[in-house]
């Protein structure tokens, strides 16, 4: 035993090795010898449980270098999405366009006029720039906005509700995931909700029962993420500002996705579009930055300016506003949309979800040669077609055409399926597909570097 310890390297004569120098250079030697007594530490505890040395004994500088490696790595790390779901809250939504990174890269290499007014010197307002294109894309008067999109229900709830009552249809207290449960959020808002009509219909009488002096405000939620089918009835946000106007109330409504274009005249599943809504004359919008909007995560609300400017007003405001590097995303994200022309070839998002199926089986061929070779003794690798989905709370039943490549053990043990999955989620740069039917399924839609995945799965 004595002998084991003895054997253990001097941190010293570590820290003078050759192999271990580069690693110095980059981070410095305090790391390295944190480090080093890390390893040492283990070694001990190694020899006094096993009364042996460590596997890695014979290489510590090996050893080191590969810890480090893994500790220096950032804990977002790039995969291959090949779930088949395009906006992956998971895997951080929406992938950003070019102009939107360069725009993001710009403003943090030098100061920006962020909250400065070039004409007259003065404090200027930060969501300024952003708010003049969202009112030409939306024809909206004004918008606000914030850091997501539940950050925007709590801002307009607080701003115009609080200690009021909020009208909604029982038909639409959604939960959205993630402990954002509409009844909730009121509560935190400071309102008191008031349900009105029923889970399958709700009428603009029940609306009209329900107003007294206490009310603050009428809502409506879009609810992508689930249907109601069959007997049912829901008012139109229309109706509801004619009877909102009568009663002079402000009409909300929380689109959730929402989306600047018409997404049918894409061949996708049709969206509310904000427009139409303030077309309406609905007096706030809110919807999300990063899911068919293909932006940064933020929350946009868009309307009347008098309310608007009330939210800009509020405290809550200040504790949920956007950084630079959100507004110069935002913003370059918005300016493709004055071009739809090149929108689908210029916006990721777009560009994905509308991927032609013929495309991706094309993809997929071009793939299952060197799939086949490296996996093919263990997994049965064939091309299958699926449907992938959009995600972020659109309609999981809103499905896409594609096309996948799965692999089949042919032991048919599902434990070689876990396994497999375990192994590509510890590489480099992981690639995350989805188990199902007893199969491995790499659904290619979101796969842009075909090169990158060969190199990533081709041992
Ligand atoms: C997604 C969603 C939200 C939350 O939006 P985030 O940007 O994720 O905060 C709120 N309401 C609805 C209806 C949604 O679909």
């Amino acid at each position: 035993m004595k002998n084991l310890y003895s054997q253990l390297p001097a941190i010293d004569t570590l820290l003078r090795d050759p192999h271990l120098q580069p690693l110095i250079a980059e981070t410095g030697n305090a790391f390295l010898t944190r480090l080093l007594r890390q390893l040492q530490q283990e070694a001990r505890e190694h020899i006094q449980r096993q009364h042996a040395l460590p596997d890695w004994h014979e290489n510590w500088p090996q050893e080191a270098i590969r810890r480090a490696q893994r500790q220096q790595r950032s804990a977002l790390r790039p995969v291959f999405n090949l779930t088949g779901t395009v906006l992956h809250t998971n895997l951080g939504r929406a992938v950003l366009s070019d102009r939107a990174i360069a725009a993001v890269t710009a403003c943090l290499r030098q100061p920006v006029t962020l909250e400065y007014a070039l004409d007259d010197a003065a404090r200027g307002h930060r969501d300024r720039a952003v708010s003049a294109l969202l009112c030409e894309l939306t024809g909206a008067e004004a918008a606000c906005i914030v850091n997501n999109n539940a950050a925007a229900v709590l801002l307009m709830l607080a701003t115009l509700a609080a200690g009021r009552e909020v009208v909604m249809s029982r038909g639409e207290l959604v939960e959205i995931g993630g402990a954002f449960r509409i009844p909730d959020v009121m509560r935190q808002a400071g309102c008191q909700l008031v349900e009105v009509g029923t889970t399958n219909r709700t009428h603009l009488k029940d609306y009209r029962a329900a107003i007294g002096e206490h009310t603050g405000l009428l809502m409506k939620v879009h609810t992508s993420n689930y249907q109601i089918q069959g007997f049912t009835h829901a008012v139109t946000e229309q109706e509801l500002v004619t009877l909102g106007e009568a009663h002079q109330l402000p009409v909300i409504s929380d689109l959730g996705s929402g989306s600047l274009i018409d997404m049918t005249a894409y061949g996708l599943p049709a969206e509310p579009m904000p427009q139409q809504l303030i077309a309406a004359g609905v007096s706030l919008v809110s919807f999300s930055g990063d899911k068919l909007l293909g932006g940064p995560q933020a929350g946009i609300i868009v309307g009347k300016k008098a309310l608007i400017d009330q939210l800009q007003q509020h405290p809550l405001k200040r504790a949920l506003r956007v950084d630079k590097m959100t507004l110069a995303a935002l913003e370059a994200t918005l300016q493709l949309y004055r071009q739809p022309e090149t929108l689908q070839e210029a916006l990721p998002t777009l560009r994905l979800l509308t991927r032609p199926a013929h495309e991706i089986l094309q993809q997929a061929e071009r793939l299952m040669p060197a799939l086949e070779q490296a996996w093919g003794a263990q997994f049965a690798v064939a091309i299958a077609p699926c449907s992938s989905q959009i995600g972020s709370g659109s309609l999981p039943v809103d499905r896409l055409p594609g096309f996948a490549i799965t692999f089949t053990p042919h032991s048919g043990h599902g434990s070689e399926l876990q396994t497999l999955a375990q192994r590509w989620r510890t590489l480099a740069r992981p690639v995350i597909g989805r188990i199902q039917e007893g199969r491995l399924w790499l659904d290619l839609r979101c796969l842009d570097d075909e090169a990158a995945l060969i190199q990533a799965l081709v041992p």
